[in-house]
């Protein structure tokens, strides 16, 4: 069987990858991408900030209503002593508890300063990643009209391919093209088809068993090689 057909199909495909490797390595598309992941970065701390914010506010919510709650019977205990009159026992058992209640409102007061200020460096980091974030969005959008501009100067070529691939996939086997896309898309790197070496040899240099050898001389057109999964066939001699 001939299979120069499918070798034609695999060079295209080739072709194309290349064309793309091209526009990879160009300048304004690694800055696009770089632009493109700085901008992601940003909003992701961005995201983050906001999280650890929510959970300040909240925080400072509840310290709210602990030191309200600890003022309310601070007023409630500072009303009993007025009315004491001369039970002393009494009266330093309150002014303890009202020394308690003290010390608990001022360290309550402490961590609200604290998680205020954390909220306050927050608000000023988190206006500066937006603005990186902003930077980064338009700077990746200009690269991105550069690219497309790249990729359509390339369309032309891609049109070409796209049209041979169309004209030979009429005439290759449904099933073996099939079988060549399945092997692309797992081993990734070209060639996917490879031509049996030294009547014996996987491209990747693993000898085929007498059983896969057989089937190329039985006609098949390709087989997989279970080392790497390249098809291999049998070049005309
Ligand atoms: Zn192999």
């Amino acid at each position: 069987m001939n299979i120069q057909s499918i070798l034609d199909y695999q060079a295209l495909d080739l072709q194309k990858v290349k064309l793309n490797r091209e526009l990879a390595k160009r300048d304004e598309y690694v800055q696009w991408q770089h632009a493109h992941e700085a901008m992601n970065q940003s909003v992701e701390k961005v995201a983050k900030m906001n999280t650890r914010a929510a959970q300040l506010f909240a925080k400072v919510d509840m310290l709210m209503e602990q030191f309200n709650a600890a003022s309310k019977e601070f007023d409630e205990v500072a009303g009993e002593i007025d009315g004491l009159g001369e039970d002393l026992k009494r009266a330093e058992f309150y002014e303890k508890t009202l020394g308690k209640l003290e010390s608990l409102m001022e360290q309550i007061e402490k961590e609200a300063a604290a998680a205020e200020n954390e909220l306050h460096a927050l608000g000023k980091e988190g206006a500066a990643e937006i603005n990186a974030a902003n930077k980064n969005a338009s700077l990746a959008l200009s690269y991105k009209n550069k690219v497309n501009e790249i990729k359509a100067g390339m369309s032309g070529q891609i049109e070409q391919i796209g049209a041979k691939q169309k004209e030979l996939e009429e005439r290759i086997d449904p099933k073996l093209l099939n079988i060549y896309r399945n092997a692309r898309k797992q081993i990734k790197h070209f060639p996917v088809i490879v031509a049996l070496r030294e009547g014996k040899l996987c491209g990747c240099g693993i000898e085929l068993s007498g059983a896969e050898l057989g089937k190329l001389k039985d006609g098949e057109p390709f087989v997989t090689c279970p080392t790497c999964g390249r098809l291999v066939y049998k070049p005309e001699q």
